[in-house]
């Protein structure tokens, strides 16, 4: 790889270099006509739904170009050729692949066929869709238990597609349903249903136009739900206030350039963080328990709504001032304007967040205390109010929806067994990090993704890809080519299945957003290859091979025509009625939400107060604490290219931003190379070769892209109560 260029980093996101950056992508990867075609159906009603991330389309009218420059870059990702056909496997070893980097694999284009890796093989060769069906039927039916299957999904996949999924994996005799929500958001929706008693989100756009105070937490919208930022502006526009509260200085949380502005082309940015706080790296739960204690009660939504306030008053009595400055890095009187801004008004306050809460080992407790500050303020279920986890991959949230979860409750499942006529296992599955200790220690023996890229996207590269390692098969279904298909088991299959962009027999399918709303997904270009099944086809044609047509299920019938699939979730999964009828709507339906309507579905059938003990991650004298996080040419663990043009990177993957003066104290300049160590439990971890980059952040904190610093990463090391891994502090020191 060539040496980086270390640029100033951008005061703003968006603008012509967006646009510019878009096209080079679509048009360089899909050509002139595929691609901007693909870009015109994007996001747009009647169109395909964005396959990157999760926030929601506008409710009334969509503009033509409804999409963001990493929106573009996933549509021309996927709308390649098919090139990685046997052709390509035939000139590329096993070998040769793990060599290249992740930005090379997702250059090659599409996967043209069924291929399969034979035991002791050098390269995939072709395989037919019935052969690999068998041989799939053999290893899962060759299982002293269902146990020893793990299937896990990406959140890319459909309704359609996940319900079918873990019909089967049910029918199959296990719950072993791990999903990359356990990576991400499974702190929010774990403190989300203690504290209102769902575990999503409760606002819709037009809150954030309604909302006098918008807190952005550890989020980077500029990268992440680019679009956001059009929202925001709005809002800003509108008069709210945007508070950053982020270790980082985001350029997409300064300022804006609209794309479709000519002001914005010009450069032109609109200011969106009036307050930007660089707290401590898990320092949050300490903001918020300052900002707690600032607040004089809403005493009439206290006494109607919720229960716990006087336990929480006293926690919050008895927290010192000093122990809150200390681990959030934030001195009392930003604290007190802050907590100021947020009582002004009528308190229409809206707080989003992402992994920069949900990936440390109080997460969910820093989630409670946020939803403290909320019930304090009444900030809940009323316009311009409420909690906002915005979701990052785009359909997470709807595969959690129809059961993609190793630990569903039991009225999902008797619902489940009573439509299906099947009886699903009760004991409890694995999550993400579960599987991964189950198959090293050789108890999970077959490895099934729909989606994703779980080598990468997982901790402890090197341990996790033992454990892949370590299985009889492992079983990816993809688009692209990805370094998951090259960390394989004794055998391994790659399932090539559709795009959401491509058409599907004219057939639609379904996704949820950030916000609740399922709307409509249908492709329309011609698919890249005429050997790819859709994701409901290939799960039907596992199924069918491997449990056969069980109970009342007939899985080729259900995966014909993808209304009957939805009225089996019309049938099990509340607040789908009228499926067929509503996922015809323009724009979808919002499902329910009772949190929005102040309706407490919680133990006490109350909103509770958390009483959390305070605490903040201490990585252990001298050393820093490291965070994993996106480049801008990148999602999740695809990576479009080597450039992180906001934080002023070209051409660097292997990189570690610090603050300069922890750089200095080491005696390293910028882009020297440098040896990460991270500490933990079980052992230390090394990686080499990472190039140091003077950033501004607080004193004693790091941060690198991922999948490259998830070799750092202790796959032991998890959230209290969610168990998603702590890529967001962990202990490291760095030397030349
Ligand atoms: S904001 Fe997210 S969903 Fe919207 S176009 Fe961009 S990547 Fe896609």
């Amino acid at each position: 790889m060539e040496k980086p260029d270390l640029k100033k980093p951008k005061t703003w996101a968006g603008g012509a270099p967006a646009v510019a950056s878009s096209m080079k992508h679509v048009i360089g990867r899909d050509g002139p006509l595929r691609g901007p075609r693909a870009l015109l159906e994007l996001n747009q009603i009647g169109g395909f739904d964005c396959p990157s991330c999760a926030w929601p389309d506008p409710d009334d009218e969509r503009s033509v170009a409804e999409f963001c420059e990493n929106g573009a870059k996933a549509v021309a990702s996927e709308a390649m050729p098919a090139h990685v056909d046997r052709d390509f496997f035939a000139r590329h070893s096993i070998d040769d692949l793990l060599a290249r980097d992740d930005a090379w694999h997702d250059r090659q284009g599409r996967i043209a066929e069924p291929m399969v890796l034979r035991e002791g093989a050098t390269h995939y060769e072709p395989i037919s869709w019935d052969e690999a069906f068998q041989l799939l039927a053999s290893e899962l039916n060759g299982l002293e238990s269902p146990d020893e299957a793990v299937f896990y999904t990406s959140g890319r996949a459909s309704n359609e597609a996940a319900f079918l999924y873990q019909l089967f994996a049910r029918a199959f005799g296990t719950n072993n349903l791990p999903d990359c929500s356990n990576m991400c958001h499974e702190s929010s929706g774990t403190a989300l249903k203690q504290s209102i008693g769902v575990g999503k989100g409760t606002v819709t756009l037009d809150d954030f136009l309604e909302a006098e105070v918008i807190l952005c937490v550890g989020q980077n919208p500029g990268t992440n739900h680019p679009r956001m930022l059009t929202t925001l502006e709005q809002a800003v526009k509108g008069g709210a206030k945007v508070v950053a509260i982020n270790p980082l200085k985001e350029a997409g949380l300064t300022g804006f350039a609209h794309p479709q502005k000519v002001s914005g082309m010009l450069g032109k940015a609109t200011s969106l963080a009036s307050t930007y706080l660089q707290v401590r790296v898990n320092g949050d739960q300490a903001l918020f328990r300052g900002i707690a204690k600032c607040l004089t009660a809403d005493e009439p939504f206290i006494a109607a709504h919720t229960t716990g306030h006087d336990a929480y008053r006293r926690t919050l009595d008895a927290t010192p001032w000093d122990r809150i400055e200390a681990l959030s890095g934030i001195s009392r009187s930003e604290i007190e304007s802050l907590a100021g801004l947020l009582a002004s008004g009528e308190k229409r306050v809206i707080t989003c967040w992402a992994m920069g809460l949900t990936q440390h080992r109080n997460a969910v407790a820093t989630l409670r205390e946020i939803a403290n500050v909320h019930l304090l303020l009444g900030a809940i279920g009323r316009p311009g109010a409420g909690l906002c986890p915005v979701r990052g991959h785009s359909n997470v949230q709807g595969d959690r929806t129809v059961g993609i979860w190793e630990k569903m409750p039991e009225s999902f499942l008797a619902a489940l067994d009573a439509q299906a006529g099947i009886t699903s296992p009760r004991r409890h599955g694995h999550d993400t990090v579960a599987s991964i200790l189950a198959m090293h220690r050789g108890e999970a023996k077959v490895f099934f993704a729909l989606g994703g890229n779980f080598a990468q996207a997982c901790p402890d590269t090197s341990f996790t890809a033992e454990a892949l390692r370590r299985c009889r098969l492992t079983c990816h279904v993809s688009t692209k080519l990805n370094r998951s298909h090259l960390v394989h088991g004794r055998r391994a299959l790659i399932l090539p299945c559709l795009g959401r962009s491509e058409d599907d027999a004219g057939r639609f399918v379904t996704c949820e957003n950030s916000m609740g709303v399922v709307q409509m997904s249908r492709g329309t270009l011609k698919p890249c290859s005429d050997q790819l099944l859709s994701e409901p086809e290939i799960i039907a044609g596992l199924a069918e091979a491997v449990v056969g047509d069980t109970g009342k299920v007939r899985w080729r019938w259900l995966a014909e025509d993808y209304d009957r699939i939805r009225d089996w979730i019309e049938a099990v999964v509340p607040g789908f009625d009228a499926y067929n009828r509503r996922a015809r709507q323009p724009g979808g339906f919002y499902l329910p939400n009772a949190a929005k309507e102040r309706v407490w579905q919680t133990e006490s059938g109350k909103a509770e107060f958390g009483c959390d003990d305070l605490d903040a991650f201490d990585p252990g004298e001298g050393r820093l604490i490291l965070q994993t996080l996106r480049s801008h040419d990148q999602f999740n663990t695809t990576v479009y290219g080597n450039h992180d043009r906001y934080r002023g990177i070209a051409n660097g993957r292997r990189i570690i931003f610090a603050n300069p003066d922890d750089l200095k104290e080491r005696g390293i300049g910028p882009l020297e190379p440098t040896r990460i160590t991270s500490y933990a439990e079980d052992r230390t971890r090394t990686v080499e070769g990472f190039l140091a980059v003077p950033y501004d952040m607080p004193r004693g904190m790091a941060a690198a892209y991922f999948p490259e610093a998830n070799e750092l990463v202790p796959v032991g090391s998890v959230a209290e109560g969610s168990g998603t891994p702590t890529s967001k502090s962990i202990a490291i020191d760095i030397a030349p």
